[in-house]
């Protein structure tokens, strides 16, 4: 199956700048550049024609209608922090970045349910429904800037989903612009229906290739007050397996069950220091009990502090008030700071297994670089306990053996060990465009042929996300051959950034211009394109390296600890000494 897209001519351009605005059309290269950025090492320089962002729905609509109509990609975008590479873009075409859309709408605490533009940022809206003891509960890392548009398009999960779940639990209602620009109401605000088809869940999770979400209806929940947290640190992993499958057993449901390997124990003792220096190396497994009857939450906590000392853990510590919680808990929240000090490239990876299968997995997960003789390559292993493993590699993707290495223990990791056991081949961070060479071994033929069936239905000239392989059975390689997609890994300036975009939501230059360009990640996509002669300097450069206020807020939200705003002070005075 193939599809041939249009060019974007100079009038159907200016068609699009009709529809958002002068303040909403960017076709400079400089600021398309920047998009061709996330937070995966998989990008080639896959440069969008044309970035909108438009500030209402009807706009959404307007270039929907006509990019449908020219058959130009519509690739949507929240905060581009996808680590699947979901809103880059192989085949070009318009980004819509959603993030102006950025309005809570309604918070309805009678009723339980609030209603939010796309762009709004979890932690944003969790900060407002604090007010009323109330919160979302789905909680990703990288809650300080996702936004729920982009949550809802990824199903997005966290720490909390043994107890709480994931995104799909918490969505009433959805308003969706189709590829034709036709507006769909799926889903209601009453708790129980079956009246129609659940077509509202086929979109939660859809990556942005069935429809653009513009309007989101949650169910939200009241705010525990009492919560009892403990980590534990076992030899054996099987031990540590047997405690959970035990709490499962006796129905105990925690809010929080994580899993730590060694590796990432022995890194957060090194970047932490204090009392983690103390921890003996081991597997941890950090629990919590939450709710709002203390004598409830002491009672459980009890129950699994019982069941995981039978497995006889070498060491463990309870956190006796909530300042000693917030300590403990630091040790899983440093994890990334921590991995990102080891090697300059940290990959995070995503798939689920069943419990039963966790120990011999995380044993064959270890073996990975032995297997594939991969010698500079490092794997740590972060668990969600309900399942979700994150394998995280740790290389130098500025060398090309190690890239390759990367590649094949991926390849090992989806192929010889997680399908082969009916894992998923991903749990929460999406197909984006990096899974895609998995999805039919994972599922056979008929189910992808199905999903692509789906996807014709509702966006039959493909112009929605195209490349995200849930639907799109072309490969990438066949995307727009006209476009030189070069090797962009080798071209990655020398510094630790994940370019994980936790540095956006914080910058007051990017809260103001509200576009990825003028954030620290974008400045710094910049400074990589100049470095390695893709961009020339100009006065647009010049402009957006000034707006830059030199806070220091990037600095302190980096997990990697990257000063951004001190590269971008050198390199203010180098282009001013060159003037
Ligand atoms: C350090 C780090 C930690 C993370 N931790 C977690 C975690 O714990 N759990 C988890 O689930 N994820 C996690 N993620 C992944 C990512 O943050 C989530 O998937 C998040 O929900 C993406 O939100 P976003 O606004 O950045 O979306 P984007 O990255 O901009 O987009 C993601 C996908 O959604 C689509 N999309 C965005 N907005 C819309 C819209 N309005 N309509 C239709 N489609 C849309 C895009 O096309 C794309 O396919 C993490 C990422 C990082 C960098």
């Amino acid at each position: 199956m193939s599809q041939t897209y249009s060019i974007l001519s100079k009038d159907l351009k200016q068609k699009f700048k009709d529809i958002v605005g002068n303040d909403s059309f960017f076709d400079q290269k400089e600021i398309r550049w920047t998009y061709a950025f996330g937070g995966t090492v998989f990008e080639k320089d896959w440069i969008p024609d044309l970035i909108l962002l438009p500030k209402n729905r009807d706009q959404i609509t307007k270039v929907l209608q006509l990019a449908n109509q020219k058959k130009i990609p519509i690739t949507p975008r929240g905060s581009g922090t996808s680590l699947s590479g979901g809103a880059m873009t192989p085949y070009g075409g318009i980004v819509l970045d959603v993030s102006r859309l950025n309005k809570i709408l309604d918070i309805d605490i009678e009723n339980n349910i609030v209603k939010v533009e796309p762009g709004v940022i979890c932690d944003d809206l969790n900060e407002e429904l604090k007010k009323y003891g109330y919160f979302f509960p789905p909680d990703p890392g990288s809650s300080s800037v996702a936004t729920i548009g982009g949550m809802v398009a990824n199903n997005a999960g966290g720490i909390q989903a043994f107890k709480y779940g994931v995104t799909k639990q918490y969505v009433m209602y959805l308003e969706i612009a189709l590829a034709n620009g036709k507006i769909l109401n799926l889903g209601t605000d009453v708790l129980k229906s079956v009246a129609a088809y659940n077509i509202k869940d086929l979109f939660i999770g859809s990556e942005g290739t069935l429809g653009v979400i513009t309007k989101i209806g949650l169910r939200i929940r009241p705010l525990p007050t009492q919560r009892k947290l403990g980590l534990f640190i076992f030899d054996e992993v099987k031990d540590l397996e047997n405690a959970v499958r035990n709490i499962r057993k006796e129905g105990i449901i925690p809010n929080l069950l994580e899993f730590m390997d060694r590796v990432i124990l022995k890194a957060v003792r090194e970047y932490l220091g204090g009392e983690f220096y103390d921890f003996p190396d081991g597997y941890v497994l950090l629990a919590e009990m939450d709710g709002n009857i203390q004598d409830h939450v002491e009672d459980e906590f009890t129950q699994i502090y019982d069941n995981i000392i039978q497995q006889n853990p070498k060491f463990y510590r309870i956190a006796k008030n909530d300042k000693e919680r917030e300590r403990l808990i630091q040790a899983r929240k440093a994890n990334l700071p921590a991995l990102s000090r080891i090697k300059p490239t940290t990959c995070v990876e995503d798939c689920t297994i069943s419990l039963t299968h966790f120990a011999d997995v995380i044993k064959k997960i270890e073996q990975i670089p032995e297997e594939i003789g991969a010698t500079n390559l490092e794997v740590a292993i972060i668990c969600h306990m309900e399942g979700n493993l994150h394998p995280t590699f740790l290389f130098n993707e500025n060398n090309p053996k190690d890239v390759e290495d990367f590649e094949k223990a991926l390849d090992y990791l989806y192929r010889k060990i997680i399908i082969p056991i009916g894992g998923s081949i991903t749990g929460e961070h999406g197909i984006g465009k990096i899974k895609t060479p998995y999805l039919e071994l994972s599922h056979g033929e008929q189910i992808t042929e199905k999903m692509h069936q789906i996807k014709q239905l509702f966006d039959p000239n493909m112009i929605l996300n195209p490349g995200v392989g849930k639907g799109d059975t072309r490969k990438l390689d066949e995307a727009d051959k006209s476009r030189q997609l070069k090797n962009q890994k080798e071209k990655v300036l020398e510094l630790a950034c994940m370019r994980c975009g936790f540095c956006i939501a914080s910058c007051p230059s990017r809260k103001h211009y509200n576009i990825e360009a003028y954030s620290p990640r974008g400045r710094l996509s910049i400074l990589n394109g100049l470095v390695y002669g893709d961009l020339k300097p100009n006065q647009l450069i010049t402009d957006i390296l000034h707006t830059c206020t030199l806070c220091g807020l990037c600095l302190e939200k980096c997990p990697s600890g990257v000063g951004t705003y001190k590269i971008f002070e050198q390199a203010r005075e180098i282009i001013h000494k060159n003037e």
